[in-house]
């Protein structure tokens, strides 16, 4: 089976379940797991942060944050096609009580300018008060693609000139990282929180990582365990999680370059309208004919392979660690060879 729906479905390799099986481990709610507490200071001293926290999922990292820099009835302002707006399970309403300013972005990214132009005036008590920016980067709808540290320059003043808070959904940070070849203390500098995500390129089983200073951080305890997120010998993920950071980020230049020839072989088919540029491990196209995606899709299955489908047109490609050479050239080899 070829798996190209995410870069999520990744395995343990052989290496890493070895590091998972001898992890030194305790009671991380009492904050007793050493290899916790060493996987939380690595990712807080690569960033150039005080402090971070293992979380289950990305999703509960992001939910904390937001709850961590607002309070209800406040609002955030992100992309259209934010994860922390679509794929949350609507948690921004739920676990903080707050809307989201939905800005038109392009291909996930939002500018300065459009930040600055969505903030409510703070005087005008009718509107909901503007607390919140969340960026991602890179973006998952959006096709993974990166932003210019200049820009995050930029929305960073307007943040500090308009106290606003600044969150950065980091899920596949490793990625635009590699891909713009930037230092993660660069980040460090510019947002209040980061979330990672070590289950995704990263290829561990599971969990994130949130990122902060101190202040902030210290209630992010009290929030995750509100939100059911205390877990206990977790030291075993965590081990995962360090091997993933000690292993798999150079790797992912792999995923960016046969992510690119995928493209490439894409723009060449009579039956593809159009390919997103693929600035890291996604790729978004559109067939020529939306009527024959289903045709396609089970072209491509009847051959062992699977990519996601997006709605309105919009196919998905994730390239990961699981995701061999050996695969990648049947899959072009398939392309080349689909006939609609
Ligand atoms: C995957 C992902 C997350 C976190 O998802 P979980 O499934 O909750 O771990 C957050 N943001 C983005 C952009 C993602 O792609």
């Amino acid at each position: 089976m070829i798996d190209l729906r995410s870069d999520t479905v990744t395995k343990p390799t052989s290496e890493m379940l070895k590091a998972i099986m001898t992890a030194e481990v305790g009671d991380d709610v009492y904050k007793e797991d050493p290899t916790v507490n060493a996987l939380e200071e690595k990712l807080a001293k690569m960033f150039g942060k005080d402090e971070a926290l293992f979380f289950p999922t990305g999703s509960m990292a992001n939910q904390a944050a937001i709850k961590l820099h607002t309070q209800p009835a406040e609002q955030l302002i992100c992309d259209k096609w934010a994860h922390v707006f679509n794929y949350e399970g609507g948690g921004v309403s739920f676990n903080s009580g707050v809307s989201c300013k939905l800005i038109d972005g392009n291909r996930g990214i939002i500018t300065a300018k459009q930040v600055e132009e969505n903030i409510n005036p703070p005087d005008f008590y009718h509107s909901p008060l503007t607390t919140l920016v969340c960026l991602e980067n890179t973006t998952n709808k959006g096709g993974g693609a990166c932003y210019d540290l200049e820009e995050i320059n930029e929305i960073r003043k307007v943040c500090n000139r308009h106290g606003l808070s600044l969150h950065l959904d980091g899920a596949r940070l490793f990625n635009a990282l590699l891909a713009k070849n930037e230092d993660p203390k660069d980040y460090g500098k510019l947002f209040d929180t980061i979330s990672v995500c070590l289950s995704k390129g990263l290829g561990a089983p599971m969990g994130s990582v949130l990122i902060g200073d101190r202040k902030l951080m210290k209630n992010a305890l009290r929030v995750r365990k509100v939100l059911g997120g205390g877990m206990r010998q977790i030291g075993f993920m965590a081990a995962a999680g360090i091997y993933a950071l000690d292993n798999h980020v150079e790797r992912l230049f792999e995923d960016h370059k046969r992510a690119k020839e995928i493209g490439e072989t894409l723009q060449q088919q009579a039956y593809v309208k159009e390919v997103e540029p693929v600035e890291t491990n996604i790729v978004i196209f559109y067939l020529d004919n939306v009527s024959d995606e289903s045709k396609f899709l089970k072209a491509l299955e009847s051959k062992n392979i699977i990519i996601s489908n997006m709605g309105q047109g919009k196919l998905r490609i994730v390239t990961h660690l699981d995701y061999s050479e050996e695969m990648h050239q049947k899959f072009l080899e398939t392309l080349n060879k689909v006939s609609l």
